[in-house]
């Protein structure tokens, strides 16, 4: 039996894998990432090696979230392309002890969403922020930019998870989860675990290495100058950190951390830390972005040289998903027939 095989199990093979959760052995968490642009280092600290420390203590369900790159005008070719590599990188990072499946692979995701829309009102949600921003200035978007935040209601309450660590910018979704699972229940009878929301730890908030005061993104200006890919080769590394802004502050103390004056070194300095460097010793720009280029690579190196290797073995990479899949149908499965008994159908 693999690695993946005894981590697909139930926790208690004799005891329903939907059961509530005080009956779990282990809290369950779930993470989707929408597979839009090639991943970052800002993604990689910020979410995929806490994901990583968190399959530890947790039964974790990890997903790509392919139906949600969808809400927007999208290429069918880049973004199989892209399911493939974030697929791939997934494991490379080690992910593989959760349960990795891609979204559309587990079709109770949309089936529910749908029983949501029902419950949902357009009221509610046309003031989503997200739906405001990115219709902004727009005479007509696609129907599912307004309706994702239900898809994503489903993501999370298929998985019956005791809580949903969440940032601010996804909080109101996760508040609107709660709604509908509270007014789901209130009328059809009970269905769905409200899950609570928590913060989650700090992570590490990488900036655009050309742009310090704006988040490295993988979508929008992905293949900018200053967003450095995880698969991005050593020598592109030591280009964008070399080509970083700092500013023209050359005293002897010009290596200091001050965000609101120094946000470009602020930034070098907060990457160099998150990758295990130190900063004792060093006095100019030069010497930070040699060590931050060092450190950064030496970071990536082994995610790199596992990505060539899982990436050369897709029969590995197509059953890890298979299976996760899988096993993310039979867990929601039973959350869905229930939602569909109550509801009356
Ligand atoms: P996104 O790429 O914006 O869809 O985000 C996917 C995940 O990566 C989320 O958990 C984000 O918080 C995290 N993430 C994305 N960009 C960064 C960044 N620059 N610094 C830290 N975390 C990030």
């Amino acid at each position: 039996m693999t690695r993946t095989d005894q981590l697909c199990q139930p926790d208690q093979p004799d005891q329903p894998d939907h059961l509530a959760p005080a009956h779990r052995t282990r809290p369950r968490a779930l993470s989707l990432l929408k597979p839009t642009g090639h991943l970052t280092l800002g993604n990689y600290l910020g979410a995929l090696r806490p994901m990583a420390a968190t399959q530890e203590h947790a039964d974790c369900f990890f997903g790509l979230a392919d139906l949600h790159s969808l809400t927007i005008p999208h290429d069918a070719a880049r973004l199989r392309s892209l399911v493939a590599e974030q697929a791939a990188t997934l494991i490379a990072v080690g992910l593989d002890a959760a349960t990795l499946f891609v979204q559309s692979h587990v079709p109770t995701h949309s089936q529910l969403a749908y029983l949501l829309e029902c419950v949902a009102t357009t009221g509610e949600l046309g003031r989503m922020i997200q739906f405001k921003e990115k219709g902004r200035g727009v005479e007509s978007t696609r129907a599912s930019l307004l309706t994702y935040p239900v898809l994503m209601a489903a993501d999370i309450l298929l998985y019956r998870p005791e809580q949903v660590p969440v940032g601010d910018d996804q909080r109101q979704h996760v508040e609107l989860t709660r709604d509908l699972a509270v007014r789901f229940n209130a009328t059809y009878g009970q269905v769905f675990t409200v899950p609570e929301i928590t913060t989650p730890p700090v992570a590490a908030r990488v900036m655009d290495l050309a742009e310090p005061t704006s988040k490295m993104g993988k979508s929008g200006a992905a293949d900018g100058p200053g967003v450095i890919r995880l698969l991005d080769p050593p020598d592109v590394v030591r280009r964008k950190v070399a080509r970083a802004v700092t500013d023209s502050d050359t005293g002897p103390d010009a290596v200091r951390r001050d965000r609101a004056e120094k946000p470009g070194v602020t930034n070098l300095l907060d990457i160099l830390e998150a990758c295990g460097g130190s900063a004792e010793g060093l006095t100019t720009y030069g010497a930070l972005k040699r060590a931050v280029t060092d450190a950064v690579v030496a970071e990536l190196d082994p995610v790199q040289k596992r990505y060539a290797e899982v990436a050369a073995e897709r029969a590995y990479v197509t059953e890890t998903y298979a299976r996760g899949a899988e096993r993310a149908r039979s867990v929601t499965q039973p959350v869905l027939a229930a939602a569909y008994a109550a509801i009356g159908l």
